[in-house]
């Protein structure tokens, strides 16, 4: 929408003027009539239909209901006073209970006459009862009444204002009034014909005043698919600018990468290795540039196709660089890369907050004269200081801790040209979702776990169990192996999860006379982190004993028991995580998720997916229907995911159709020029121009 019209500032509509637009301005990002228009109803009152009292049951929504009052009775004295009236209908009696205005209510509910009334049913003890609910004698007229009162999205502000839910359900009435037959279709006739789309205008009516269930459906439905569709049609288009503006370096010598495979691969790699190595291969010698999005899994062997990367980058004369999120992680990988660089004799240097002053003066000196090949670090990679001779590839491991504004400054740091870009993330991104962060980029999937790997048993475990499970660790201690305890730390309650983890770290010693336990925590220094990460690695402590700190990348193949405390308080993606840091080696390994005795019906969901499966994709895909996009992989700043009503976690299916669409209009018609998608050409446009509806999605 976009015409004249639509783009009345909102102060004209009657009812609104200055003072309530600059309310909605303020609250609610509503400036013009399309933005009223899109102002959707998050849930809908049913009031469709009537219950009878027997019909009642627990955690129903808002019902309504025709009762009889038969007795009211105050009970309680002083501030804790409440008005009870008793009623009843055919079926059985309920209590509708007033804690305030108990005068006016007492005065105004007789005895003895039907009543509608409307609101959420409790049970207690045996019997419903309702509190506060809107209650209006009955008459023939609103005993008739049937239909689905909207509920809008709305701040404390405007209530306090009188801007309640019934005024904007006034306002926007009074808008559709207004713009009936006057908004247009944004869709193609042959998408509305093909999917059995309801028309816009039709939409819009049913969105705001549905007149029962389906219709309401397939309102939803049209403007999910709206919203979807175009999403992805600005994503394809910028992908494909990109690939026709950008000139990318030309990396195609495989000479390095041959005598890798020739003289010193430690081991065989395994199919999806192979294919991975190739697609990204194809691209780096393309001329165009890359941005590609690596998925596998924890374990999967990223490390390896990053490195086999780096040599074909390094071997044909281009710098790389590899950046990790935490120090622990940049060190870990400039551990491994080093021991498989050196018989090749290629320059590796790891640069991280913690490198000497003296040391980095070095390291800039050598990426910029060229000298150093491969650098790996932490965000000190992206500091303006570092400057590269020719940066050709750039690697990041563990995507969702950077954003794109930080993928964006390594893309700069080639002056000449875009350097190739590799996202790398071991927490597998449901394809919704991935299709949407990063539909402009090509993905590729290492689905495969090298051989020999068995699969990790995961066990639930209550605290009152936590004996036995000390036994557990006892004879995995004994048959050689080493443990890790995870505790949370979550920064709002960090002193008290600082001392469940030191606590903890007691108990265990006490358990464990004579065993040498590592700890680790956030609140250490880089150092002392690393001294105890490398006792643990060498095997010298046996249970280590930290917080999150160990979620990404550490590999102790040795290590064959995961035990999260807690458990309950982690999201499922990090549980994922940190279950991936067993199973490592060849040894059957566990992972014990421990819990208080009380689960909410998430925590158990979540507790019960990882007890399911050990499929990633799988964990992700449950992981989105749990949280939803917003919180999924600190990816709520990406507005990207600001949709108005499709909803990520549920649509997945229309988003497939809508993106399948897009990229056959795109095919089929690429300047839209053809007639029939005239509409699409027009609503692009709009889209361009109007602050509101783009500012959203870009
Ligand atoms: P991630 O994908 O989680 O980063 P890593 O690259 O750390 O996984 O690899 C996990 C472990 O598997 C490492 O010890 C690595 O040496 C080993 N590994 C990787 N690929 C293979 C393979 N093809 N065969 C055997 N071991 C492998
Ligand atoms: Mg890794």
């Amino acid at each position: 929408m976009g015409n004249r019209f639509f783009d009345t500032p909102i102060e004209f509509l009657k009812g609104v003027g200055p003072q309530r637009a600059a309310l909605l301005n303020k609250e609610l990002g509503i400036f013009t009539y399309a933005d009223l228009l899109q102002h959707f109803p998050f849930r809908y009152e049913d009031r469709t239909r009537f219950y009878t009292i027997a019909e009642l049951q627990e955690n129903m929504p808002a019902v309504q209901l025709v009762v009889i009052p038969e007795k009211k009775e105050l009970v309680g004295a002083g501030r804790k006073q409440r008005l009870v009236v008793h009623a009843r209908d055919h079926t059985g009696q309920m209590e509708l209970v007033w804690f305030q205005g108990i005068k006016w209510m007492l005065d105004k509910v007789k005895t003895g006459i039907p009543y509608v009334v409307f609101g959420t049913p409790v049970k207690y003890s045996a019997r419903y009862s309702m509190a506060h609910p809107e209650i209006e004698p009955a008459t023939g007229q609103n005993q008739q009444r049937a239909y689905l009162q909207p509920v809008y999205p709305l701040t404390e502000k405007l209530r306090t204002k009188h801007l309640d839910n019934r005024t904007l359900n006034k306002l926007v009435h009074e808008l559709l009034l207004l713009a009936r037959n006057k908004i247009p279709e944004t869709l193609p006739h042959y998408l509305l014909a093909q999917y059995r789309l309801m028309d816009k205008q039709n939409a819009l009516f049913q969105i705001h005043f549905p007149e029962n269930h389906d219709l309401l459906a397939a309102a939803r439905r049209r403007l999910k698919f709206e919203e979807l569709f175009y999403t992805q049609l600005r994503l394809l288009k910028l992908k494909i600018l990109r690939q026709e503006k950008s000139h990318g370096i030309v990396l195609n010598n495989t000479g390095l990468l041959t005598e890798f495979y020739n003289h010193h691969l430690p081991f065989q790699l395994t199919g999806a290795q192979k294919r991975v190595i190739r697609e990204i291969y194809a691209d780096l010698k393309s001329g165009k540039q890359m941005n590609r999005l690596l998925q596998g899994d924890v374990g999967s062997g990223k490390t390896i196709v990053a490195f086999a990367c780096m040599l074909i980058a390094a071997g044909s004369g281009a710098q790389c660089a590899l950046m990790a999120p935490t120090e622990i992680l940049a060190q870990q990988h400039f551990k491994n890369i080093s021991r498989l660089a050196e018989p090749l004799g290629l320059k590796v240097a790891l640069l991280t907050g913690s490198v000497k002053k003296s040391d980095r003066k070095v390291i800039h000196q050598q990426l910029e004269d060229g000298s150093l090949s491969v650098l790996i670090g932490t965000h000190a990679l992206i500091e303006e200081k570092v400057q590269f001779h020719n940066l050709g590839l750039a690697i990041i491991d563990e995507q969702h801790r950077f954003g794109v504004a930080q993928r964006s400054r390594l893309w700069h740091k080639n002056k000449s040209a875009e350097p190739h870009v590799l996202v790398m993330t071991a927490t597998p991104i449901p394809r919704t979702l991935a299709m949407t962060l990063y539909g402009d980029l090509d993905v590729s999937v290492i689905d495969e776990l090298p051989p020999g790997r068995k699969p990790v048993q995961t066990i639930h475990r209550f605290d009152s169990h936590r004996l036995a499970v000390f036994g557990f660790i006892k004879k995995q201690i004994e048959a050689g192996r080493q443990v890790y305890l995870v505790y949370p730390l979550i920064e709002e309650s960090e002193k008290t999860d600082l001392k469940h983890l030191m606590d903890g770290y007691e108990s265990i010693c006490r358990a464990f006379p004579g065993v040498p336990v590592s700890i680790v925590h956030g609140r250490m220094d880089a150092e002392a982190k690393e001294y105890e990460m490398q006792r643990f690695v060498k095997g010298e402590t046996k249970i280590m004993v930290a917080t999150t700190v160990i979620e990404v990348g550490v590999d102790v193949p040795n290590a064959t028991v995961m035990i999260i405390e807690n458990a309950e308080r982690f999201g499922l993606s990090q549980l994922h995580q940190l279950r991936g840091r067993v199973g490592r080696g060849g040894s059957q390994s566990y992972c014990i998720l421990m819990t208080g005795p009380k689960l909410t019906a998430d925590a158990r969901k979540r507790i019960q997916t990882m007890v399911k499966t050990n499929n990633g994709f799988e964990i992700a895909e449950v992981d989105l229907e749990l949280r939803g996009p917003g919180d999924l992989l600190g990816t709520r700043q990406s507005g990207m995911l600001d949709l108005l009503i499709a909803d990520l976690g549920k649509d997945q299916q229309l988003l497939q159709i809508a993106r399948e669409e897009a990229i056959r209009l795109l095919q089929n018609d690429p300047l839209l020029q053809k007639p029939e998608n005239q509409v699409v050409y027009n609503q692009i446009n709009l889209q361009r121009q109007s602050s509101t509806n783009w500012s959203r999605i870009s």
